[in-house]
């Protein structure tokens, strides 16, 4: 299939060719077409698979006749909501690049910022809007928001915002819509309150699941060094020298190990830069523009704050530290071998990660070649029998942990302390 053969009009079609791409992919060739005709979708698809696309050309589509020219009123007519404000950045740019022939207009929203520039613009109109939910509602609740002119909702990565708590805020957002909306909900893994959401909000839609969850992408070369936890930092730099790794994305759990890792590598000479939600948003869009511009080698990243960031052609993608959540280790690696592109994923297993690079492994089946050929690894009383009795599971969806406990509803993956810490990450 080719994008000339789903109807759409010369400007984005020109605006596609633009940006290079032969083909649509999976999701795009499905999702277009039931957008256009005005039906509710529910895309199950990982990052890399083109969603963004998928949603955007179809909204632009539609717009362009309504939108009409640059001098005509504007009012919002589509709202984009999503966890990360460096997301909602991504797919700012994906609708400013395909609707560069058209009128329409965007704006980003998000917390943590003075909302005057954001307030100024909404008075001088826009078509779009793309936002986290708590500044979304805010804004509403001040009045500088109207939705009575509004006709898609995209509910992007929605096991994400389940997943950081902005779940009632999204609810409380699909109740300010007008009941005429077309919905659209996109989720890179489908747990049963997504699934129950997504019946409850949206009007017959139609599910399109591009890529199962389980899987990851064909084109990624997936090894594994198992490595005692103080070595971590020797090994990184160790490897980096030795395959002349030229620039990586490192993720790593905590904001205080992002630094950490940071200096150590500053201190080996090689060039690193932390991103995490401790940095300032303008210290965050500076590391990551460094990073693209290849003036500094390797991003040193946690999960939240990597979310959403769109760097094409990455090769390499490093777990220093495993996810404890097993479907993070997909969307983690999935930012390499991007459409088509070959990608490879290093990661790094402490003793005290075991049960987690289990539950990857029963997860992915995919081939993840171990390598035992580097100088640190897990020292004589180590036990890499896999029937050795597992180190005990903190993770708060532990199933064991989860059967014991049944009257705690939460199937949130948040941790305890944080679901104590109210205050939001941004
Ligand atoms: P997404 O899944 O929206 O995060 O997109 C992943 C990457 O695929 C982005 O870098 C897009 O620019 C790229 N992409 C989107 N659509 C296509 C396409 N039809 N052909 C090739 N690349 C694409």
């Amino acid at each position: 299939m080719q994008f000339s053969d789903l109807n759409l009009h010369r400007s984005l079609l020109e605006a596609i060719k633009d940006k290079g791409y032969t083909a649509p992919t999976l999701i795009q060739q499905q999702a277009i077409p039931e957008i256009l005709n005005g039906n509710d979708i529910v895309g199950c698809a990982q990052t890399g698979t083109g969603k963004t696309a998928a949603f955007a050309i179809p909204i632009l589509e539609i717009l362009h006749p309504i939108v009409g020219s640059a001098k005509k009123r504007k009012f919002i007519r589509t709202v984009v909501v999503t966890p990360t404000r460096e997301l909602a950045m991504q797919i700012q740019a994906n609708f400013d690049e395909y609707g560069k022939y058209m009128n329409t207009r965007t704006l980003v929203l998000y917390g943590g910022v003075n909302q005057n520039p954001q307030v100024q613009a909404l008075k001088e109109g826009v078509d779009i809007v793309i936002t986290t939910p708590g500044r979304f509602l805010d804004l509403y609740k001040q009045e500088f928001i109207s939705l009575d002119q509004m006709h898609h909702l995209v509910i992007d990565e929605a096991d994400l915002m389940l997943d950081m708590g902005f779940i009632n805020d999204v609810k409380k957002i699909v109740k300010l819509s007008p009941e005429n909306r077309q919905t659209l909900l996109f989720s890179a893994t489908m747990p049963f309150e997504i699934r129950v959401l997504a019946d409850s909000l949206l009007k017959n839609p139609k599910y399109i699941i591009v890529d199962p969850v389980s899987s990851t992408s064909k084109n990624i070369k997936q090894s594994i060094y198992f490595v005692e936890k103080e070595d971590k930092k020797k090994l990184l730099a160790h490897i980096i020298k030795e395959d002349a790794i030229e620039q990586a994305i490192v993720f790593v759990r905590t904001k205080h190990g992002a630094d950490n890792v940071v200096k150590s590598l500053e201190k080996q000479n090689i060039s690193a830069v932390a991103i995490h939600g401790d940095k300032s948003q303008s210290a965050r869009i500076k590391a990551l523009e460094r990073f693209k511009n290849k003036e500094v080698n390797f991003l040193i990243a946690t999960d939240i704050a990597a979310r959403g960031l769109d760097i094409e052609q990455l090769p390499i993608v490093i777990n220093y530290d495993l996810p404890n959540i097993p479907e993070t280790y997909i969307h983690r690696i999935g930012r390499t071998g991007r459409a088509e592109n070959e990608g490879r994923s290093i990661s790094f297993c402490g003793k005290d990660e075991k049960t987690y690079w289990q539950d990857i492994v029963k997860l992915t089946q995919a081939k993840i070649k171990e390598i035992t050929d580097h100088p640190f690894p897990w020292k004589e009383s180590s036990d890499t029998n896999t029937s050795a009795p597992p180190k005990k599971d903190f993770r708060n969806n532990n199933k064991s942990q989860a059967n014991k406990n049944k009257s705690k509803k939460s199937n949130s993956r948040k941790s305890d302390n944080s679901k104590k810490n109210k205050k939001r990450w941004y």
